[in-house]
């Protein structure tokens, strides 16, 4: 007899708790992970395949300290599972909750038809969405009750479960394995058709990479992290978000450090209080996709189906490419191809501008972001296309129309960011005055070779106080027809 430990979203050792009750049942362990292309629902964009298999090595390697390794299986998760469990005489499963709602709708299923025991443990996020309800017993769309709630019940706090102390027992035959290599997980992206990732070396995928990222957080960003989060000039973030996505490291791991660290210093306070609020919103983002299992191809406000998107290819490409004209935008645009990552305040400029500047359909945008973030997350992605589409729960007001001019002045006030991603770009001379930024606009232009547009009178893709009146003309008629 054995039991089976399933890795989905959770690879990782620390602060597992289907990974401590596993070892403590005293039975062989098996671990595995079972690459199934539409297990949860959604393929993997690519380069979110180029960080698995980085992170499944990694895995493997930290099992094999414990003298165990990592099953690979490739193919149809039912299958697959059910071969398991006969050639091992298996009775129970420990995993996680994915939180994904069709991952769950499995879950259950394959309990109640198979028979075995299948153990769920949340080990993803602050609170089971389940656990986390408003007064008349009903999921949040708002995100402010929902952070209260979730802070008033406990669970925003950083305690920590740790890997059992008990031995861990390894089965004596092993199960067939594939290689790694044979999940096929490099990335073949792309327009250009060539293969992106070499700037992805920045990062180190699995547990001791998530580890050490957090540690250099703590030492150097959050003392800062609640004034300068918005400033993509400045490395002030934790850069976590793809170690959270793949589960590398618990939200309770995290607070649980960072408040050791407030203890110590009492100046890191906001910058803890301000963290903790940001990873609440991965929890509300979760709550909302649990509401809404279509998230990423449907409104979550159905008011938003008969907006009239444009359907321009070139100024999609364009988009993609960071050739709109437009500094910011088209820096972001470029953090993301070179880097697999984009900072937050300059996601939701880029977003915007592709959802109001070029009114093209958000969930295009989404689509480009799940191929090319190695955070590409089921809920933070397209929770976060629609709360800036204002389509979404808890969304922007759509009349807020972000100014990528006034949003660079603002928060690259120096164009360090700008010139950072757009290679051979020359940096600006002066800085911080409104001429300054727009020279460096018009400089912008004459880089990328931009002519003029007769109509917008620049070398911008489209005038922003036109593309502005647009998007508002068309949300008002949408209003008008409810
Ligand atoms: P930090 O500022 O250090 O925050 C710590 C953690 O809190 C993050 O790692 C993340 O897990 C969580 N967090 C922070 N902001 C948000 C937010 N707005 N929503 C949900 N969780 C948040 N985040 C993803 O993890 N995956 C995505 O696919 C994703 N797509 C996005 C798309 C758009 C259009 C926008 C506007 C935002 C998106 N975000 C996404 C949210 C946010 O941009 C990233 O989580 C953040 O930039 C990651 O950097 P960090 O780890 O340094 O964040």
């Amino acid at each position: 007899d054995a039991v089976l430990l399933w890795f989905r979203s959770d690879l990782r050792l620390d602060d597992h708790a289907a990974v401590a009750e596993a070892v403590k049942s005293g039975l062989p362990v098996i671990p595995l992970y079972i690459f199934d292309d539409s297990f949860p629902a959604r393929p993997l964009g690519a380069a979110s395949k180029w960080w698995l298999n980085r992170s499944l090595a990694a895995l493997d390697t930290a099992l094999q300290r414990h003298g165990s390794r990592l099953i690979l299986k490739a193919g149809d998760t039912e299958k697959i599972l059910k071969e398991i469990i006969k050639e091992n005489n298996i009775k129970t499963i420990f995993c996680s909750h994915t939180f994904e709602p069709k991952g769950e709708a499995f879950d259950a299923r394959f309990a109640a038809d198979s028979g075995i025991d299948v153990r769920r443990f949340n080990t993803h996020l602050l609170a089971d969405p389940s656990a986390v309800r408003t007064g008349a017993d009903g999921p949040y769309k708002v995100f402010t009750p929902f952070y209260r709630a979730l802070l008033s019940k406990g669970y925003a706090d950083g305690h920590t479960r740790r890997l059992s102390k008990s031995p861990w027992v390894a089965p004596e035959t092993w199960s067939e394995s594939l290689p790694l290599d044979a999940l096929d997980l490099h990335p073949k992206l792309t327009p250009s058709g060539q293969d992106w990732s070499r700037g992805f070396d920045i990062w180190t995928p699995g547990e001791a990479g998530a580890h050490s990222r957090l540690q250099h957080f703590i030492a150097h960003g959050l003392k800062n992290y609640a004034d300068g989060r918005d400033r993509p000039d400045l490395d002030l973030t934790s850069h976590l978000s793809p170690h959270l996505r793949f589960g590398e490291i618990s939200p309770h791991r995290l607070l649980h450090d960072v408040e050791r660290a407030v203890e110590h210093d009492a100046s890191l306070r906001d910058g803890y209080e301000k963290f903790r609020s940001e990873l609440a919103w991965r929890d509300f983002c979760f709550g909302i996709l649990c509401q809404q299992p279509d998230l990423h191809h449907r409104n979550f406000k159905p008011q938003f189906d008969d907006m009239p998107w444009e359907d321009d290819t070139r100024a999609f490409r364009a988009w993609c490419r960071g050739e709109t004209g437009y500094s910011l935008v088209d820096a972001g645009m470029r953090e993301l191809w070179q880097t697999g990552i984009m900072h937050n305040r300059v996601r939701m400029v880029c977003a915007s501008f592709l959802v109001k500047h070029l009114m093209i359909d958000w969930r295009k945008g989404e689509q480009w972001f799940w191929d090319t973030l190695l955070d590409a997350d089921p809920a933070n992605n397209p929770a976060n296309w629609q709360w800036v589409a204002g389509s979404g729960a808890d969304a922007a007001p759509y009349f807020r129309i972000f100014n990528p001019l006034t949003q660079a002045e603002k928060f690259d006030p120096k164009g360090h960011y700008r010139h950072r991603y757009i290679t051979g770009f020359p940096e600006m001379k002066t800085s911080r005055s409104r001429s300054a930024h727009q020279k460096f606009e018009q400089d912008l232009f004459d880089f990328l070779g931009h002519k003029p547009d007769a109509e917008a009178g620049t070398g911008m893709i489209v005038d922003h106080g036109k593309a502005r009146q647009r998007a508002l003309d068309a949300y008002a008629r949408l209003k008008n027809e409810d």
